[in-house]
């Protein structure tokens, strides 16, 4: 059998039928915003690896981090065992995060900091005697992670909701706020969706742990973006219930939507925020959830006495490693720049998009552009034309996207775009 041939019998895929798996490229090398084929055919990542790789593959001030720790401990259990991987890497994020997040939580990926965030929210209420608050609100067409209770307050329609009709818990689902970024905000709270908020509240307030949300961009619930108003309005209803409020920045956070953080768009600060993808910028998997004293206290008030999670691998030294040397290279840089450029040019170059017959929307935010088709896309057709054109897109449902490294060129830049456009138009 070739590699090929075993991976096409053996190995699972994402989303993926083992007994029909389609084509896949055989990526040997990966460096800067390229990719590099085992037979030599060299294409730009414009997915940043599923939005993580900022910085471009294999910087040499990450692997170099990494490989420094590697020689002196790869690994060490973080019960009862600190070390300055994980100490460097928390004052790195207290410096960066929202004013008033600096209790972290490291663990694995990112949908194991949404179950931390959730267990968190439970074990606060719990803590103080409102035993009946273990439900969560959200809205619709949000994406939260592949876990158990991750997937419960995914989409109910795009989601997995009803492949697992009856084995998810019942979660409560929002509209999804339908005043766009960049709209006008009407104050009526029946067109700005508020009032279905204000109405779940009333009914269910008693029930609720927490509101978990994307804040402004939804990503792979269909890559929407909603106006932060609703944010700062849902904080403040939130906060008369005494309902957490969960944002989830796993995809948004460190820059990619031209704030740091996402949340930085409405001002406001949630109660927990999970963070993950770009944090090691694309070199290992790795997440956090972080939280105010209030929440990290409210928990150690709680019948346990602590919190009830502990990763075998948490806070692993490589990761962390990776997560300083990656934040080190934002603190330091000059993404705020990279990013604005990426924007202003994708805005020019995917307009023309706008004017093709099967195309519905064209939207870009910070270093995500995304052509929304009538219909949904055939991720194949992406994929057989990747080496022709250079440019390697993976699009989902009606969405043709990117989300390249801050690191690309305009040159490449150009080329991602020419290839968003050529697929959008069916021009093969
Ligand atoms: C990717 C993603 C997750 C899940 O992270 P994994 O590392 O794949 O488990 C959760 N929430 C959001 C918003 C994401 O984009």
């Amino acid at each position: 059998m070739t590699p090929l041939e075993f991976d096409a019998h053996h190995l699972w895929h994402p989303y993926t039928n083992v007994a029909d798996p389609g084509a896949m490229h055989l990526i040997d090398r990966a460096e800067g915003v390229y990719l590099y084929r085992e037979d030599g055919a060299k294409m730009i990542d414009a997915m940043s690896s599923w939005w993580c790789a900022i910085h471009g593959h294999k910087h040499p001030e990450i692997t170099s981090a990494m490989q420094s720790q590697l020689e002196k401990m790869p690994h060490v259990m973080f019960g009862g065992l600190t070390h300055h991987p994980a100490i460097d890497l928390g004052r790195r994020m207290v410096d960066m995060l929202p004013e008033g997040l600096d209790r972290i939580f490291y663990c694995d990926s990112g949908s194991v900091s949404v179950e931390v965030s959730m267990k968190m929210a439970v074990q606060y209420q719990m803590a103080h005697g409102r035993t009946r608050k273990f439900e969560f609100a959200t809205i619709r067409g949000g994406y939260h992670g592949d876990t158990w209770k991750a997937m419960s307050v995914c989409d109910p329609v795009t989601g997995m909701h009803g492949l697992f009709r009856g084995a998810l818990s019942i979660q409560h689902f929002l509209p999804r706020p339908q005043v766009r970024l960049g709209d006008d905000w009407p104050e009526d709270p029946a067109l700005n969706g508020l009032e279905a908020l204000e109405r779940l509240l009333a009914d269910k307030g008693n029930h609720l742990a927490a509101l978990i949300l994307e804040p402004v961009v939804q990503g792979a619930g269909g890559m929407y973006f909603y106006h932060p108003q609703w944010l700062r309005a849902a904080r403040a209803m939130c906060d008369a219930y005494d309902v957490l409020i969960i944002f989830d920045e796993i995809a948004t956070g460190f820059g990619r939507t031209g704030k740091l953080f996402a949340a930085d768009h409405a001002g406001i600060t949630p109660d927990i925020m999970c963070l993950g993808k770009a944090l090691t910028g694309g070199h290992i998997s790795f997440a956090a959830t972080v939280t105010s004293k209030q929440v990290a206290y409210g928990i150690g008030n709680s019948e346990a006495g602590v919190f009830m999670h502990g990763p075998t691998y948490m806070a692993n030294p490589l990761a962390c490693a990776a997560g300083s040397a990656s934040l080190r290279l934002l603190a330091e840089g000059d993404w705020q720049r990279q990013v604005a450029d990426i924007e202003d040019q994708m805005r020019t170059e995917l307009e023309p998009a706008r004017g093709l017959p099967g195309v519905a929307d064209v939207r870009v935010l910070g270093a995500i552009g995304v052509v929304e088709m009538k219909e949904s896309v055939d991720p194949s057709v992406a994929h057989r034309l990747a080496p022709e054109t250079g440019v390697w897109l993976r699009p989902f449902a009606r969405n043709i996207y990117c989300m390249p490294p801050y690191i690309v060129s305009p040159d490449e830049l150009g080329r991602i775009t020419s290839a968003m456009v050529a697929l959008a138009g069916g021009q093969q």
